[in-house]
């Protein structure tokens, strides 16, 4: 059974997360989509409730878990029986990090690769970050994100 891990943020998930995430369950027998504790980021959603966001917004894939984890990602991986970390491709700006980030994690851990997925190109520019900003100016994000996500915004605004 080949197992991946989708690691990141999700300061909210959105619908180019979720992009990602089901083409890889599309392509692996179970991609567990995991938080991180992620220590430059300063997230405006605590973890418990981007786990809740993403459970009411991948109800229905079965091949899908959701959890979350502290500490190093290849070591996570390894606790969850899995050598392939799963990230997305936006544009060019994201290349650079995204290598960076890769390599550093198979230079922890050479049995670990990181397999890359492009989104549809409608949500390929997404972004958390621009959605939490469109969202607490009042703006429409159905386009954007989950309904569950987008309903959790309206309340939090
Ligand atoms: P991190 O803080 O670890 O970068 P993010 O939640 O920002 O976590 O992103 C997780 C992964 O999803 C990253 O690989 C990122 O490039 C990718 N990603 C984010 N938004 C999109 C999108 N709209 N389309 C494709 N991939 C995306």
């Amino acid at each position: 059974m080949t197992i991946a891990i989708y690691p990141g943020s999700f300061d909210p998930i959105t619908k180019g997360h979720l992009d990602v995430l089901m083409t890889g369950a599309q392509i692996f027998d179970k991609v567990i989509i995991a938080v991180s504790h992620n220590l430059e980021k300063h997230c405006f959603f605590s973890i418990e409730e981007r786990v809740m966001l993403i459970k009411a917004s991948v109800k229905g894939i079965s091949n899908v878990e959701v959890d979350s984890f502290e500490g190093l990602t290849v070591e996570y991986a390894k606790k969850k029986g899995s050598k392939i970390l799963l990230r997305g491709l936006r544009a060019v700006s994201d290349f650079e990090y995204e290598m960076q980030l890769s390599q550093t994690n198979s230079a922890l851990s050479e049995e670990i690769k990181t397999v890359f997925l492009i989104t549809k190109p409608e949500y390929n520019f997404i972004s958390s970050g621009t959605v939490k900003d469109v969202a607490m100016l009042g703006g429409d994000i159905s386009e954007f994100v989950p309904k569950a996500v987008e309903k959790y915004l309206k309340k939090r605004r």
